[in-house]
């Protein structure tokens, strides 16, 4: 069977039968699946989701964020935290599983690279969408060096550690950063309400203005 089913929006969307490929859990009922689906990977850009049927049995698709697409090798990566009866499900399938995805949905992020140092801040399932556009900055990143801020109320969707990258502007001990963000060479902090070692003890929001305060 071909992967491709259709595109029923005006040539920009399909349907693709896309196989696990890869599954990472993570505390917190947060799931990262890697599908196979070349058709959406080929084509979605940052700030776009996909609509997935999480289960065969349950009909209405549930929206996920796109956080990583590799055009190459034809996978999509989607990080989903367990909420309701769709999202259980979905944390039910397994590598090999297939799963009807249609994507990619929505308007990408415009981005006017006019700054080279664009700020990146996403909470909690807004996570995935700065990732995604992260990783998009990757080609041009001699030129953008972005800060990326993440926060999160529930254990982060991996494994932090002490970042490499200092940022000048930020509390000499907030260190705390996604690996990958440091494996692609770009800054990144972390933020939480509760009180946790390295992390900005505060909202995302807040600590971008910290260090926005500081630099001006
Ligand atoms: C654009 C977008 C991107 C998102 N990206 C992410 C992401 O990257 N990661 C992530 O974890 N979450 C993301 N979310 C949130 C995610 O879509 C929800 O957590 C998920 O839909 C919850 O589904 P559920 O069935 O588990 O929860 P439920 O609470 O059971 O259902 C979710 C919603 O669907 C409605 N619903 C359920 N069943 C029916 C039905 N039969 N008829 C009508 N309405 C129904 C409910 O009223 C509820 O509002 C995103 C949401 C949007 C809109």
């Amino acid at each position: 069977m071909s992967n491709l089913q259709h595109k029923p929006h005006r040539n920009t969307i399909a349907v693709e039968n896309a196989k696990i490929i890869e599954r990472q859990d993570f505390p917190g009922d947060q799931v990262i699946l890697r599908v196979h689906a070349p058709e959406i990977a080929a084509s979605a850009q940052p700030g776009q989701f996909a609509h997935i049927q999480c289960d065969p049995a349950l009909a209405m698709r549930r929206p996920l964020s796109i956080m990583r697409v590799s055009a190459k090798n034809g996978w999509v990566d989607f990080l989903f935290k367990v909420l309701g009866e769709g999202t259980r499900l979905l944390a039910n399938r397994k590598v090999d599983d297939l799963l009807s995805i249609m994507g990619p949905i929505g308007k990408p992020f415009e981005t006017q690279m006019k700054h080279s140092r664009p700020l990146l801040i996403g909470g909690g399932v807004g996570i995935p969408p700065m990732v995604f556009l992260a990783d998009s900055m990757r080609e041009v990143k001699d030129a953008y060096q972005p800060f990326v801020i993440m926060g999160s109320e529930v254990p982060f969707p991996f494994k932090t550690q002490p970042s490499q990258i200092m940022v000048p502007g930020v509390p000499g001990d907030v260190i705390a950063a996604m690996p990958l963000m440091d494996d692609w060479g770009f800054a990144s902090r972390l933020a939480r309400l509760q009180d946790y070692p390295v992390c900005f003890n505060g909202y995302v929001t807040d600590l971008a203005l910290t260090w926005l305060d500081a630099l001006s």
